[in-house]
């Protein structure tokens, strides 16, 4: 092991391992129970710091890398929080979480259900591209929790289906994500209707400069916590590349996958397009797959989701929709079928294996035309990853000549992306 991969196993230890216990961190019996019912027995870095700041009602920026249990370091004290408090109706909501994508939101939904087993809740979780009026039903007599991403909120708002004048907490999950996505117009827009005494905390897995900025504009005094070294991929997670000419991807990706007998594989392409090719390649192959993709309609991605969490299909398609904030348990394998054109995203993406110190495999599948794609992914973990080959696959010479006049490193988006094109990233 180099000294970089070590030093990286031992900054994710301390991440995951924390001293305290649960019992001191000032949670009540009922969500211990349930916490213990969930089978955590101690909680993690980002947990062992941030419960008791949130639960004293501080404002908090919290950084750690993805799989660390941020969901709970919020979700926690906020349940703690609401059970002292009298219930809101008439379209108010006490606690306002938002996040980027339609997935993000129903799995905070399900952690707040979980840990909120044992006390008496009410949760609502709004996105578009379902039918608005069942959400205006649900949010009537009001809410104490409610999850939401940003544009449908807007939309209830407008239609005064929710109101914030008692908001008692803002949380802006995946913050790093939400910038990405272009959402810094509906965040400050969602910001100005809520009023301005209230407990802001923020969770990302990166302080950027741009996450700062914002910051700015939203909290005042904030208690910054932090326990990831930035970038870098948990060490549980084994990586390796294979260089595979294009054309010949489709042919390997299914040929590892016989060959090992992996059962669940979650493979990211970088278009929707390339996405749907390739699932229908591996049906093809005989591999029963599926895509997840902003073209879906929301009914198929929830599908997609639960019939490869269920293992009821083997290979999950995904664009990097789906590379932030899915948590799926035990998934032991994750492809590259393309490398991703933010290095960034390959950290993200990489890190739906290898959850809560787990291991896991990450594996790219590299073109030539990629070879600088790579070179800003290796810098930008410290590490070189181990390429691998296979000897019963005949690989034939990848002469793809490098395109050197492509822009590779697109700058992030500032500007909104219109409603259509929204979640198709
Ligand atoms: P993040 O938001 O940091 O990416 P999540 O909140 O989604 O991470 O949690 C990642 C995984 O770790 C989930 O499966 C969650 O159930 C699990 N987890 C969270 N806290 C603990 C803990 N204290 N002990 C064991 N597993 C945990
Ligand atoms: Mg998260």
């Amino acid at each position: 092991m180099n000294n970089h991969s070590e030093q990286a196993n031992k900054d994710h230890k301390k991440n995951l391992i924390a001293i305290t216990s649960f019992d001191s961190l000032g949670l009540s019996e009922p969500l211990l129970k349930a916490i213990k019912y969930h089978g955590y027995t101690k909680p993690s870095a980002i947990q062992e710091k941030a419960i008791p700041l949130v639960m004293s009602g501080n404002d908090v920026m919290a950084a750690a890398q993805t799989g660390t249990g941020k969901t709970a370091s919020f979700a926690l004290p906020i349940l703690e929080l609401l059970s002292k408090k009298e219930r809101l109706f008439n379209r108010q909501a006490r606690v306002l979480i938002l996040t980027p994508t339609r997935e993000l939101a129903s799995q905070i939904l399900a952690s707040l259900e979980t840990y909120g087993k044992y006390v008496s809740i009410r949760t609502a979780v709004v996105f578009g591209g379902v039918n608005i009026n069942p959400q205006k039903n649900k949010l009537k007599n009001g809410v104490d929790i409610l999850v939401a991403t940003p544009g449908r909120l807007l939309d209830l708002y407008r239609q005064k289906a929710i109101k914030f004048n008692d908001l008692d907490t803002f949380v802006l999950d995946e913050a790093d994500r939400m910038l990405d996505m272009g959402f810094i117009h509906d965040i400050r827009k969602i910001i100005s209707f809520l009023p301005k005494n209230r407990q802001t905390l923020l969770f990302s897995a990166t302080f950027s400069n741009d996450i700062r900025k914002l910051a700015k504009t939203m909290i005042k005094n904030p208690t910054e916590v932090s326990v990831t070294p930035r970038n870098t991929a948990a060490a549980t997670i084994t990586q390796a590349i294979y260089n595979v000419k294009k054309s010949q991807k489709s042919a390997f990706l299914s040929h590892l996958v016989k060959q090992h007998a992996w059962e669940q594989v979650l493979v990211f392409t970088k278009t929707k397009h390339g996405a749907n090719r390739l699932t229908d390649y591996l049906k093809q192959a005989g591999l029963k797959s599926m895509a997840i993709h902003g073209n879906k309609s929301q009914s198929a991605r929830t599908k997609a989701l639960a019939d490869f969490k269920q293992n009821k299909i083997r290979i999950l398609i995904a664009t990097d929709i789906a590379s932030r904030g899915l948590d799926i348990d035990q998934l032991p394998h994750v492809v590259n079928y393309d490398l991703p054109y933010v290095a960034e995203d390959y950290v993200h993406r990489i890190g739906r294996t290898g959850r809560a110190g787990a291991c896991g495999e990450a594996i790219s599948l590299v073109s030539a035309d990629e070879s600088t794609l790579l070179t800003a992914i290796q810098r930008l973990i410290k590490q070189d990853i181990t390429v691998k080959t296979c000897k019963n696959f005949k690989f034939e010479n990848d002469t793809t000549h490098y395109n050197h006049k492509r822009k590779f490193f697109r700058k992030k988006h500032n500007k909104k992306i219109s409603n259509n094109t929204r979640y198709t990233k």
